[in-house]
């Protein structure tokens, strides 16, 4: 019996075929006519296998991945809601797959058309006037609108704008994407309630300030409730207000970021509008301006004239942030989400989500340590368990998680704590699936007291256990040399 677990070079044996290929299409060229430059020395080293060999290995390792599809995935800050299947099947529709990015702007109307009701979209359900669609993800829509808060304050020629303000429950984007901008970060406090310290907040304000970035709720999932005081102060001294929209789903047809006073956002479309992500991609990260920065928007931008869309670039704009338009796949995805959804559904995102997170919240407090009281929002975050005795940490509690055949939640962030556990259950979840987990966490509890030692072994039944996490990020294996090495040494 073949073991199809195996690495396809392990299944290989030579000489064994899987394709058949026709004759070269153009019989006319010869390998004579190939550049020698561009010739190998040597038969590329490809694994020899037939077509079942091929299926077999990737259906095995298909179904030892994890996904929303398979079973609970509360992945704090992440939103891993259920992506409806009808936005895959528009999004595969050859009608806009098969579309090439360099075709005349007479021949994509209609793709234009869905890219400006999208963005218009958008900027009904945030209150902001015009979006970019260009940026491929949060992380990227968050230095297009750094950049355009740069591009803002120097055009009024104030150069010395180069600190933003960025509070310390942050995601590591937000001070990331700042030094990518090249300009410094104010770190500031967060207060006992979890939210932005407003005595803080003055102390750090100067006319060197651009700006501070903020996310609402934050990432304790805690409503920033003092958030017009918020943005008023950094206004007073001249300072613009970035909201990182990553948390949107919380507030979803309920509250707009410009309301709050918010100037410049980015939203996650692959979050909050639904696309499959994990994995790395692919993403959506339309960055979203008031009246007064639009024309700082990257490029190119499409515009309407008589009914007619077209290209344009603009001087003033920060510049292109992507190849072409960005990730088109990902915002048709999240126009069909709005548009079956429609308002009055896009509403009751938040209503759940929060509902969700909330009822898990009051159903674990018993034996998992809240550092945060009150209500949250859309999330809700945990300091390990309470019982510190048993020295069963919050990793354990995660890699149990996985013998019971869920996602573990996002641990050790934010960092306000030593072992958050940080918990987003999302909209699409029922109760029957909450009341499960709830179960299995206060099981954890329990075995956590009672065989703390089997706790710090899980993950019991997982195809590998415990990973070396640091040497896994920092020594990719990514092709079979590099495994053989790793072996040899
Ligand atoms: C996910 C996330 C980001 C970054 O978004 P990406 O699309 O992963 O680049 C930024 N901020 C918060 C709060 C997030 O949850």
């Amino acid at each position: 019996m073949v073991n199809y677990d195996k690495l396809i070079f392990e299944i290989s044996r030579e000489g064994r075929i899987g394709y058949s290929l026709p004759k070269p299409f153009a019989t006319e060229y010869t390998l004579n006519d190939v550049n020698p430059r561009h010739m190998r020395d040597e038969t590329p080293k490809l694994p020899e296998v037939s077509e079942l060999d091929v299926l077999r290995h990737y259906s095995n390792i298909s179904q030892k991945n994890f996904g929303v599809e398979t079973g609970f995935y509360p992945l704090g800050s992440c939103t891993m809601k259920y992506n409806p299947k009808i936005n895959d099947e528009i999004a595969g529709n050859e009608a806009f797959r098969n579309i090439h990015p360099l075709q005349p702007a007479s021949t994509v109307q209609g793709w234009m058309k869905i890219y400006d009701e999208l963005q218009k979209a958008l900027g009904e359900l945030t209150g902001l006037s015009a979006f970019s669609l260009n940026p491929y993800a949060g992380a990227h829509g968050e230095l297009a609108g750094l950049m355009i808060m740069k591009a803002y304050h120097e055009k009024r020629g104030d150069y010395k704008r180069t600190k933003v303000i960025v509070p310390d429950s942050a995601h590591g984007t937000n001070p990331a994407s700042t030094a990518v901008c090249g300009m410094q970060v104010i770190e500031i406090k967060s207060n006992k309630h979890g939210r932005v310290d407003l005595e803080s907040l003055k102390a750090s304000l100067t006319d060197e300030v651009a700006g501070m970035m903020l996310t609402n709720p934050n990432t304790l999932g805690i409503f920033e409730s003092d958030i017009c005081e918020i943005t008023k102060l950094v206004h007073s001294v001249g300072g613009l207000m970035y909201y990182d929209g990553a948390n949107l789903n919380a507030i979803l047809g309920k509250a707009r970021p410009m309301d709050m006073g918010f100037d410049i956002m980015h939203i996650n479309l692959h979050k909050t509008f639904s696309t499959p992500h994990g994995g790395g991609g692919p993403g959506s990260g339309p960055v979203g301006v008031i009246d007064k920065l639009v024309e700082f928007l990257p490029n190119p931008r499409i515009k309407q004239l008589d009914g007619h869309f077209y290209l344009e670039e603009s001087l003033e704009a920060i510049g292109r942030v992507s190849m072409f338009f960005g990730n088109s796949l990902v915002w048709l995805r999240a126009y069909a989400y709005i548009l079956t959804l429609g308002k009055e559904n896009l509403a009751k995102i938040g209503d759940f989500a929060t509902l969700n997170a909330n009822y898990i919240k009051e159903l674990l407090k018993t034996e998992y340590f809240l550092p945060i009281t009150g209500p949250c929002m859309h999330e809700c975050v945990f300091d390990g368990l309470i019982d510190v005795s048993t020295g069963v940490r919050t990793l354990d509690v995660a890699k149990r998680l996985l013998d019971y055949g869920m996602h573990a939640p996002t641990i050790y962030f934010p960092l306000l704590f030593h072992q958050s556990i940080m918990i987003e259950p999302t909209e699409t979840e029922s109760k029957q699936t909450l009341d499960h987990f709830v179960e299995v966490m206060l099981e954890i509890a329990r075995e956590a007291k009672e065989n703390p030692e089997r706790l710090k072994q899980a993950p019991l039944t997982t195809p590998v256990g415990r990973i070396d996490e640091v040497f896994a990020a920092k020594k990719m294996i990514l092709t079979y040399k590099d495994y053989l090495e790793y072996l040899t040494q």
